[in-house]
């Protein structure tokens, strides 16, 4: 086939893919509207919309869940979006909004984790004639296009590390910033992370300096070894531990991980010699730092003006929801997060071989054209690793 072929090929599928998942959005919102969470003070939230064909329309607002209803049923968008933060108008453009306060939003993703077993899930897809390889090929060994797309199906290691990096997060939060652990809600994100909202009326008018602040030291960054005690001048090394101690925060993560207990500026004085200085010291407090610290996606926290998955709505990166989490270790997102009926079965074609946990079955699916239940047909086409038939 041609590169033309090809083209017009993959149009008459994305055609076939978007008319049944548009078809099955629009009964989600129609059967299942009650799963969207009914936000705080509705009608001071500015919504957004993300259609099939990736447009975003932004600053939208509602009085009541009524009429979010009945714009979902007519417009059925693919994403649903509510701002953290509540404003006097929130139609209006974002400096003429008037800010009220913004709640404390926090996004734990795949992206930013890292992890060695990511590379054995990520599927790399031509978008000119959809051939999938395992690895990411400088251009597509059937068409030569360079234009390749990634997706991931995240395996039980990688959701195992999201949860913890999600308790770390709440765990920073709650004894580094007061913030009562009721206040605190977990959502699973859809897709390939956790969303965690504080609702703490402290940090309710915290503006974006602030919030940048508020990340970096969660994150462990700009850690200053001054505010352990220990500085240089001129080549002199000088300890002096500050009068509040090493017992908080993260002087009390450092000297904890440092294994130094019962601290004197002696003995401070001491490990500082013995790792080999105040430069090999302040490096070893960086490496600590970068490993202690919560890997978010520091721009979600520090935006005041961002709008964010509603909690309830589908994902239409997976088909999942954006769900909250109870009981975080028990959730199982393949299942808990899943909220599509299986009334029917759907013909795909596979694009690749895969081997995947769906609603507590397992599933091994071949190269080929086959049937599977609906929830999984719309996972698999929103992964951009099947097409409809
Ligand atoms: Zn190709
Ligand atoms: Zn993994």
């Amino acid at each position: 086939m041609g590169k033309r072929d090809y083209r017009d090929e993959m149009i008459k599928n994305e055609t076939k893919n978007i008319n049944f998942l548009q078809k099955c959005f629009k009964e989600y919102y129609f059967n299942k509207f009650k799963h969207l969470e009914s936000p705080l003070d509705i009608s001071r939230r500015e919504f957004g919309f993300m259609s099939f064909d990736s447009k975003m329309t932004r600053h939208i607002s509602f009085i009541n869940m009524g009429q979010l209803n009945a714009f979902l049923i007519q417009n059925v968008p693919a994403g649903i979006y509510i701002s953290n933060s509540y404003y006097d108008f929130p139609t209006f453009p974002i400096n003429e909004k008037r800010l009220i306060g913004s709640d404390l939003i926090f996004d734990i993703d795949l992206k930013d984790l890292n992890l060695p077993c990511q590379k054995d899930h990520t599927y790399y897809i031509c978008k000119y004639c959809d051939n999938i390889s395992n690895n990411l090929p400088s251009s597509c060994s059937v068409c030569k296009s360079t234009k390749i797309d990634s997706t991931i199906i995240p395996c039980g290691i990688c959701i195992r590390n999201l949860k913890n990096e999600t308790k770390k997060l709440i765990s920073f939060l709650v004894t580094d910033f007061g913030i009562n652990h009721k206040s605190i809600y977990v959502y699973f994100s859809g897709n390939n992370g956790f969303h965690i909202t504080a609702l703490e009326k402290d940090y309710f008018n915290l503006d974006s300096k602030g919030r940048t602040d508020l990340v970096e030291y969660l994150m462990g960054k700009n850690f200053s070894v001054t505010s352990l005690g220990v500085t240089q001048y001129k080549n002199n090394l000088k300890v002096k531990i500050p009068i509040s101690g090493l017992s908080y925060g993260w002087r009390k993560r450092i000297s904890k991980n440092m294994k130094l207990f019962n601290i004197t500026n002696n003995s401070l004085q001491k490990y500082v010699n013995r790792v080999g200085g105040y430069l090999l010291f302040k490096k070893e407090v960086e490496n600590i730092t970068g490993k202690m610290g919560v890997k978010i996606d520091p721009y979600v926290t520090m935006d005041i003006h961002r709008i964010f998955r509603m909690p309830g709505s589908i994902n239409s990166k997976s088909g999942l929801s954006k769900v909250k989490c109870n009981n975080l270790d028990s959730f199982d997102p393949f299942s808990d997060a899943c909220l599509f009926e299986d009334d029917r079965n759907v013909d795909v074609d596979v694009k690749t071989r895969l081997e995947f946990r769906f609603k507590r079955k397992k599933y091994i699916l071949d190269k080929c054209s086959t049937t599977v239940p609906s929830s999984v047909g719309i996972y698999l086409v929103l992964k951009n690793l099947a097409n409809l038939i």
